[in-house]
């Protein structure tokens, strides 16, 4: 799992939030993330993880549109994304897969120039009145699209993506750093505890973070005294049982 679009316009470039669920879609309502994306054609969205872009005709609303089915932790849930550069091509895609590209066609322009579609050409994406953007509904279960209807039965299920996104990689992310680092008391070396219960040095500074990435992301622990250590290599290292260590 990870996030469909690059850190920095998920951390700095959110548009309209997503408001409320509701049982269909009144006007008004805003059930969905945007993110602004400045330029068309140019900002990949990725598949999250594995799974089945539907595509759907060109739509004077939503431009070019799709939805991303996949399933999450024993559950379905459909990514429906739009006002996408160009038509997508439907089918399986692996996680990090490039499903398309954000674009502005569609609805895709603010509320100060009124209700307007705008977005179906490149000339028009490009306009001064076009405001690239992704707009991103998440849907729990498969989403269904009624064409006569012209509307989605997104009934109660649709739910907020930037949060239960941020929520499945933190998860992960606290899943991932499972390491405790030891620190013993009145000394400067830091081990880290194998699963064999053998203490391995480590040194700290720009060595352990080529190791272990972040530092501060993991856990340190101040104990007394650290038991003793059979012979063990680790990385660049090699200790001694009587608790000293080279580097080998
Ligand atoms: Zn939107």
């Amino acid at each position: 799992m990870r996030l469909f679009l690059a850190d920095e316009i998920w951390k700095n470039k959110r548009g309209f939030p997503f408001k409320k669920p509701v049982t269909y879609l009144p006007a008004g309502y805003h059930t969905g993330q945007d993110f602004l994306t400045d330029s068309v054609g140019k900002v990949p969205v990725v598949a999250p993880c594995d799974g089945i872009l539907t595509i759907y005709q060109l739509s004077r609303s939503a431009g070019w549109w799709g939805t991303y089915s996949f399933e999450y932790a024993g559950n379905k849930y459909s990514l429906k994304i739009l006002h996408m550069y160009k038509e997508m091509k439907g089918g399986k895609y692996k996680e990090g897969n490039i499903l398309g590209y954000c674009g502005a066609t569609g609805l895709s322009i603010t509320q100060k120039y009124g209700e307007a579609y705008i977005g179906e050409s490149e000339e028009e994406q490009n306009s001064d009145k076009a405001v690239p953007h992704l707009h991103v509904e998440l849907h729990k279960g498969e989403y269904k699209h009624d064409t006569n209807k012209k509307r989605g039965l997104c009934d109660l299920r649709i739910i907020d993506p930037v949060s239960i996104f941020e929520k499945w990689l933190n998860k992960k992310q606290a899943e991932n750093n499972k390491m405790i680092f030891y620190k013993e008391s009145g000394k400067s070396s830091v081990y880290l505890k194998g699963n064999d219960n053998v203490y391995y040095p480590i040194i700290s500074g720009k060595h352990f973070i080529s190791l272990f990435g972040n530092w501060k992301e993991n856990t340190i622990k101040e104990i007394d005294n650290i038991n003793p250590k059979s012979e063990s290599y680790f990385g660049l290292f090699k200790a001694n049982n009587e608790g000293d260590y080279d580097v080998v």
